[in-house]
């Protein structure tokens, strides 16, 4: 696949990224150092940090080096006049509710990976190959704040491995029923996060809100928008989350009722054949396969899998008979890639390819 240049043949867009040396932030760094269409132009930190070379406050934990047009950087405090078109957001919810909608405000496009704005009547929640559509809420958005710029949200990094698998399953059969168990990397809990004598030789049933946002940002993802508002998708639905001792990588156990009981073969066909618009158009961050199916009956595994398309394809394994709900399957997606970063910089990539931005 030749990966698209930018959309209008020359101009790169500015941006910024909020939260630059947190975990999420540290992906962004990443994914844009390099990036084709987006040239870094402003890394945000706390106070505590502001006025540091980005090298001197980040404690990098990604492997490799800190890309070189990051490390010289100035960090800079999160102000609503950053030189930068785009805002990429992996800030604390605080933060996000102090910046995300004075940024807007003030004429920025956010791409947001934070809970703060996701369930707004008017910000679209968006997996770029689920429900692309969505964007459109932008309009509504701009004329009812009277922004000039606008807040996108990606969503919750479980809810996003679910609903990028479960898309094409609703898309080709309907879901009715959906019971999920995940098994959340400790990456998931930014850095430090959970404590190491509580994640070593351990698996922590309860991670708070989780189940709620799994539940509630499935349902939007794979819901409508009919030019005015969302109407959630009404399966019924019910989550166990879990923290287990895995660097990267959330697995997800899944069983589902799909309309018409499909046979096997069907459903793994269109899990296997799923492609969406950031395919279509070749996105610079897109993966050539969104969903990976594999047959082996030992996959996916968060150590062999989670790389999968640098990380942007979710690893789909052991799709078989349910005796109680139908259909059963596991997945797997890397949780600040897919389930953060990279999907962030891939709804830029869709909204600037629509025109929205
Ligand atoms: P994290 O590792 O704790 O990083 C948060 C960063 O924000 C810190 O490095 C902090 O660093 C910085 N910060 C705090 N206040 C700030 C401000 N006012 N302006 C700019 N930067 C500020 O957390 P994370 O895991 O990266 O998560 C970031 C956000 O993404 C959270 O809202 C989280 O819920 C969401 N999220 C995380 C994941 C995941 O897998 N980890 C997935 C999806 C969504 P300094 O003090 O150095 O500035």
């Amino acid at each position: 696949m030749t990966p698209a240049g930018p959309i209008d043949g020359k101009r790169r867009r500015k941006a910024a990224v909020l939260g630059a040396t947190g975990t999420v932030g540290q992906r962004f760094v990443s994914l844009l150092a390099e990036h084709p269409w987006f040239e870094l132009a402003a890394l945000t930190t706390s106070e505590r940090n502001a006025g540091k070379r980005y090298a001197d406050a980040v404690h990098w934990h990604l492997p490799g080096e800190i890309p070189a047009r990051a490390a010289g950087m100035t960090l800079v405090p999160t102000t609503p006049d950053l030189d930068a078109e785009l805002c990429f957001s992996a800030l604390p919810h605080e933060a996000a509710v102090e910046h995300e909608a004075a940024l807007a405000k003030s004429g920025h496009q956010v791409f947001s990976n934070v809970k703060t704005h996701r369930m707004d009547e008017d910000v679209p929640l968006v997996i770029a190959e689920v429900n692309p559509d969505h964007l459109d809420a932008l309009r509504v958005q701009r004329k009812r704040r009277a922004w000039t710029g606008s807040i996108v949200a990606n969503g919750n990094c479980s809810a996003i491995g679910f609903a990028l698998a479960a898309g094409p399953l609703q898309r080709a059969f309907g879901i009715e029923r959906a019971i999920v168990t995940t098994l959340q990397a400790l990456s998931g809990a930014g850095y430090p996060g959970v404590a190491s004598l509580d994640a070593m030789d351990n698996i922590v049933p309860f991670i708070n809100e989780e189940e709620e946002k799994l539940a509630e940002e499935s349902r939007k993802f794979l819901g409508g928008w009919d030019g005015a508002r969302f109407s959630p998708a009404t399966f019924a639905f019910s989550a166990h989350c879990n923290r287990v001792p895995v660097r990267d990588g959330h697995t997800e156990t899944v069983s589902v009722t799909l309309r018409g009981a499909p046979k096997i073969a069907d459903v793994i066909g269109a899990l296997r054949s799923f492609r969406g618009k950031p395919q279509e158009l070749c996105l610079p961050t897109a993966p050539e396969h969104p969903l990976i199916v594999r047959d082996e009956p030992d996959r996916p595994q968060a150590a062999l899998d989670r790389d999968a398309e640098r990380g942007m394809a979710v690893t789909v394994g052991r799709v078989r008979e349910d005796p109680v709900l139908g259909v059963k399957f596991v997945l797997l997606s890397h949780n600040t890639v897919r389930g953060a970063a990279g999907a962030s910089v891939l709804n830029a990539e869709l909204a600037v390819a629509d025109g929205l931005v």
